[in-house]
């Protein structure tokens, strides 16, 4: 069977991993198999999320009816009942719903009542508090399917510690990463100098450490030091996957829908107020703002250093009407060239502009040239793919160390 849960959670507190991570325990000492624990992260521009729109599903083996008991009595015991956007969902399944529903919540905008259409359809138990929402999310990762998948241990706090400064050794993170990295990510970030993995919100997690196996997020979390955790799980996720994204075309991008698109720079890149760079991309006979906010850091000057003419991909989230860059790949870069008037043979100046279309003249001699003076500049980046660094990405965005881009062939042209 499956089981899931979403919406549980504040921005004061709880976390509904956790709560996944409890309820995993209770079903082991309730005699149940407990099969896999997933944690399945949707449409990142959800407006109702609190943090990273994550959802939980347990896959166990076991009498559905208890284990349904089991999932609420956890959920009613956890929540945040008491904030205004917190409205939980519990679902409980002997047949997943179709993975056509987890594709709509994952890249677009689903409604309460085509969950439970979607629940209905299988004959799920299913229970929606306050508003119900979070069926949404706990029926899509009920009905999660991962073709790619990475992996997430997540290291749980003491109650008595929740709201308070974590105690996690900078040093031991730095570590994790450098004995297990490509093996696994998003630990820290080393070009910035910064902790990713460790969060500062008020909510029970301690550090969660991301990688491809559960054996290498188990040995990068064997070097860290930290203050005495309450518990741990690793969840199989769909995190670091690339899977919000789906193809687009300039001219015909919704809104809240994550995208690649192809596209020609179509002219120099501006730095606006605050550092954030923005980029006109044409295409389709149109164009897109794309954007490198501030946080990307070192990422804007690879968006700094296009110029009109270069031909790339890029991928993001279009909110706002731009395209908030996640990655890019350059695959054609234009020739860069500096035009100025020629340098008089005579006397060794430059010579300057004799009217429109009239060339050039030298002002010493009066002699006269019609070619200007054509300079190839080197480019200042090559071609290839680049993203944000790890404090800027994305939960589902797939890091480049996993490798290019699967989806890159069908863009390529
Ligand atoms: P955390 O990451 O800490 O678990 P969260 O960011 O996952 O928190 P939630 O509290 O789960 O945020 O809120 C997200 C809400 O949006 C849930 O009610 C969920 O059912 C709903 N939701 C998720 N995806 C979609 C979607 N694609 N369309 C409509 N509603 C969605």
């Amino acid at each position: 069977m499956w089981i899931g849960i979403d919406d549980t959670d504040s921005p004061a507190g709880m976390c509904t991993t956790y709560i996944g991570a409890i309820l995993a325990r209770r079903l082991v000492q309730g005699g149940f198999r407990v099969t896999d624990t997933r944690l399945v992260r949707l449409n990142p521009n959800v407006v109702y999320k609190t943090r990273g729109n994550a959802a939980v599903c347990i896959e166990a083996e076991g009498d559905i009816d208890a284990a349904f008991d089991l999932a609420c009595a956890c959920t009613e015991e956890l929540a945040e009942f008491d904030a205004a956007g917190t409205n939980p969902g519990v679902v409980a399944s002997l047949v997943k719903p179709p993975p056509d529903f987890y594709h709509a919540a994952l890249r677009d905008f689903c409604t309460l009542k085509e969950a439970c259409e979607a629940l209905e359809s299988v004959g799920a138990h299913y229970r929606g508090y306050k508003n119900g929402r979070g069926l949404i999310g706990a029926t899509a990762a009920v009905a999660s399917d991962f073709p790619d998948r990475t992996y997430e241990v997540l290291v749980y706090r003491k109650r008595e510690n929740w709201g308070t400064p974590r105690r996690v050794d900078r040093e031991s993170l730095f570590r994790a990463d450098e004995m297990t990295r490509p093996h696994t990510w998003d630990t820290v970030d080393r070009e910035n100098d910064i902790v990713v993995g460790v969060p500062h919100t008020p909510d029970p997690v301690l550090f969660g450490i991301r990688g491809e196996s559960p054996t290498w997020v188990r040995e990068a979390r064997s070097y860290i030091r930290s203050e005495e955790p309450a518990c741990e799980q690793v969840y199989t996720t769909n995190q670091g996957t690339d899977a919000h994204l789906v193809p687009g075309r300039i001219g015909a991008l919704m809104e809240g829908r994550s995208y690649v698109v192809r596209g020609v720079v179509e002219r120099m890149p501006i730095t606006g107020p605050g550092g954030h760079v923005s980029l006109i991309l044409a295409g389709e006979g149109t164009s897109v703002r794309c954007m490198a906010y501030e946080p990307t850091k070192g990422f804007r000057d690879v968006v700094r250093a296009l110029i009109p003419g270069d031909r790339v991909v890029a991928a993001g989230s279009y909110k706002g009407e731009s395209l908030n860059l996640e990655k890019i790949g350059i695959f054609h870069l234009a020739d860069a060239v500096r035009i100025r008037p020629p340098v008089c043979p005579a006397c060794a100046k430059r010579m300057t502009s004799a009217g429109t279309a009239k060339g050039y003249k030298c002002r010493i001699c009066g002699a006269r040239a019609r070619e200007p003076d054509i300079e190839r500049l080197e480019r200042t980046i090559r071609p290839g793919w680049y993203e944000v660094p790890p404090g800027a990405r994305r939960h589902l965005a797939r890091p480049l160390l996993r490798g290019t881009p699967p989806w890159q062939q069908t863009l390529r042209g």
